[in-house]
């Protein structure tokens, strides 16, 4: 009998794998490609919320966790994953500069916005009211992750690369079995996918289409993430990633013309650079109505867990929340009760 079957490989399944791994728990991770998030996302992990300037939901305890899970990781598959990289907020007015100020005076956002403007240096970029930089940021790799743990997993024979066919479930109070597999628990860390899943369809997820594009610009030389209504994010070899769009009716992961306009109208804003686009991507944030994480325990069934509703900043929370998940399975430690999927048990009564 396994530890646990965990279904899904995105960066929430990663993070709860690999915490598996390093506690010695048996386990088979189930997971297809119906999904793109983590392999389509931008990466970019900062703790503040730069269109509002203010501080994102609990980044400092997920920093924390975040940056060494990564750093291991790094280490164990012997991939450079994690690139430090300063983020620079661009300023439309100088009413936008005051406001930075304001912000960077309260206690919460102290540590992470530099009270220094930082002037544009690069003739390419229009910036005439400079940048103001956000501290303790970078960008994860996340394709690269997700391909480099997918190889270790198989390689260490505890992955099936098929989609997971709920109506051949089977949850006994003790063990859950599904196929040949038997284990006493399963996690589902689907993303989006959720939708599909009946243990967990009363949960409000919602989904965000997002769609990036990857330029080429040789003349550009930036070596700083800069945001404006977009990101620009150097990824070297003279290619940047450019977005992201938000989008809620559409849930397909096809990229649209529409919104490669839209990003390169906002683009063309402050970049004055020549360059080509040679890639354009799109997936599905599981994004979830009070924007907060999905993670728990099923209302009935004691040994079925969600591990979800990462949203738009899967990077920093996924090890974070895999690490409160696993804590609260195995030594029975609470779970905050904003992340709590506990705190939609009236809708599961409900439905
Ligand atoms: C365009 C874009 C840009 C983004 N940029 C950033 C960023 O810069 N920084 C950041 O922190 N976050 C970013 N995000 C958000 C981030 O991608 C998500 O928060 C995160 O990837 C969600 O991870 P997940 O593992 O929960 O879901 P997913 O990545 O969707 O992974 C779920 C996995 O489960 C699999 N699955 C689903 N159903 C089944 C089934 N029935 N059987 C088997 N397998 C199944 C899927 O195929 C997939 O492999 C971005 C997202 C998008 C779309």
């Amino acid at each position: 009998m396994l530890d646990y079957l965990v279904v899904g490989l995105g960066l929430a399944g990663t993070a709860f794998c690999e915490l598996l791994e390093r506690q010695g728990k048996s386990f088979v991770c189930i997971t297809d490609r119906s999904q793109q998030a983590s392999v389509v996302a931008g990466g970019l992990y900062n703790p503040v919320v730069l269109k509002r300037f203010t501080p994102a939901w609990r980044a400092q305890e997920q920093l924390q966790i975040a940056l060494p899970f990564y750093e291991q990781l790094e280490q164990k598959l012997e991939t450079k994953l994690d690139y430090k990289l300063p983020v620079l907020r661009r300023f439309a007015s100088i009413e936008e500069q005051n406001n930075w100020f304001q912000a960077a005076d309260r206690p919460q956002l102290q540590p992470f916005l530099s009270l220094n403007i930082r002037e544009n240096h690069n003739p390419l970029l229009d910036a005439p009211f400079g940048f103001g930089e956000v501290l303790y940021t970078g960008r994860v790799a996340t394709k690269i992750l997700l391909e480099s743990y997918t190889a270790y997993l198989r390689e260490k024979g505890c992955l099936q690369e098929n989609t997971f066919d709920y109506g051949n479930l089977e949850v006994a109070p003790d063990r859950v079995s599904y196929q040949t597999f038997t284990a006493r628990k399963i996690v589902f860390a689907c993303g989006f996918g959720l939708k599909e899943n009946p243990y967990f369809q009363y949960l409000p997820l919602n989904g965000t289409k997002g769609e990036l594009l990857t330029i080429k610009s040789p003349e550009l030389k930036e070596k700083n993430v800069i945001k404006s209504s977009v990101f620009i994010i150097p990824l070297g070899n003279e290619l940047y990633r450019v977005g992201a769009t938000y989008k809620w009716k559409d849930k397909t992961n096809t990229p649209t013309e529409a919104s490669r306009n839209e990003l390169l109208q906002k683009l063309d804003v402050f970049l004055k650079a020549d360059y080509e686009v040679v890639a354009h991507v799109a997936g599905i944030r599981p994004t979830v109505t009070d924007r907060r994480p999905l993670v728990g325990r099923h209302p009935e069934h004691s040994n079925v867990f969600v591990l979800n509703g990462l949203g738009s900043r899967g990077v920093l929370i996924a090890p974070y929340a895999a690490h409160q998940l696993l804590q609260h399975i195995e030594q029975g430690s609470g779970l905050q009760g904003d992340m709590d999927i506990e705190r939609f048990a009236k809708k599961y009564m409900q439905a």
